[in-house]
């Protein structure tokens, strides 16, 4: 079996689910490259809990886990089946780190959701969610992405979704489709560190704009879950698109093939 893609996706507004614009036609034109993709393994920001879990019923429910939004919003459904058998495979494939089986709490979330709709339209694959931990070191998130690359080669897509730069204190309405200063250069360092050497995501720790670019760390983990996913395989990471919006969130998506 190929070594199926995986990605990390920039889901930035929610809204993005119902919109066609330069960022998910970019995930569309990843979800064409997963032919042979059995499955979906999520990994959302959304779902940051104390304990890594996963998702494990036969019918996830689809969160709409925001508020403030338009109804045609809530009215989104993303009908996609579990798949418990995977849900157990993660688990098998993580051991010796303490996975949860989830069978009656999550589903899918918007982080999953909101891109899902436009890189798997027809939502005929089964899905999964990872749980993030919210009370580990970054270095154990690499270990977990690392630990679950055997996964691309059983036809798992591995997706993660968050933003590379997440502030939502410091939007900006009036910037759509470009950066602050700051945010672009965060971005710019991610980007160089997930195409030359993905192991040393870490280094993004000491840039002068993380406490700006990740005041919080949810939405920045699913890109070392990626980083992890890399460096595993031995390679490195392209861009499905590049840039900012609202001045203080990115969009920059990447991907690893095999
Ligand atoms: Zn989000």
């Amino acid at each position: 079996m190929p070594t199926i893609p995986a990605a990390f996706i920039g889901h930035g507004n929610p809204m993005n689910a119902l919109e066609t614009n330069q960022w998910t036609t970019a995930w569309n034109e990843f979800g064409a490259s997963l032919d042979e993709a059995t499955a979906i393994l999520a990994i959302s920001a959304h779902w940051y809990i104390g304990i890594t879990a996963v998702t494990a019923m036969d019918h996830p429910r689809t969160i709409h886990d925001f508020s403030g939004f338009p109804d045609e919003l809530f009215a989104v459904e993303y009908p996609a089946p579990g798949d418990p058998q995977l849900a157990r495979s993660v688990m098998a494939t993580l051991d010796p780190i303490d996975v949860g089986l989830d069978t009656d709490s999550w589903g899918l979330d918007h982080g999953t959701w909101s891109i899902l709709a436009h890189v798997r339209p027809q939502a005929d694959l089964p899905v999964v969610q990872l749980s993030i931990h919210s009370g580990l070191p970054l270095d154990e998130h690499l270990a977990i992405g690392r630990a679950l690359a055997p996964l691309r080669d059983q036809g798992v897509a591995i997706i993660c979704s968050g933003n590379v730069v997440h502030n939502l204190g410091r939007v900006e309405w009036g910037r759509p489709g470009q950066g602050a200063d700051w945010a672009e250069d965060f971005d710019h360092a991610a980007t160089e560190l997930l195409r030359n050497r993905p192991a040393e995501i870490a280094e993004l720790l000491d840039h002068p704009a993380f406490s700006l670019a990740v005041p919080t760390a949810e939405h920045f983990l699913p890109l070392v879950y990626l980083a992890g996913l890399a460096d595993a395989a031995k390679t490195t990471a392209s861009t499905l698109i590049e840039g900012c919006d609202l001045g203080s969130l990115s969009m920059t998506s990447y991907r690893i093939d095999g």
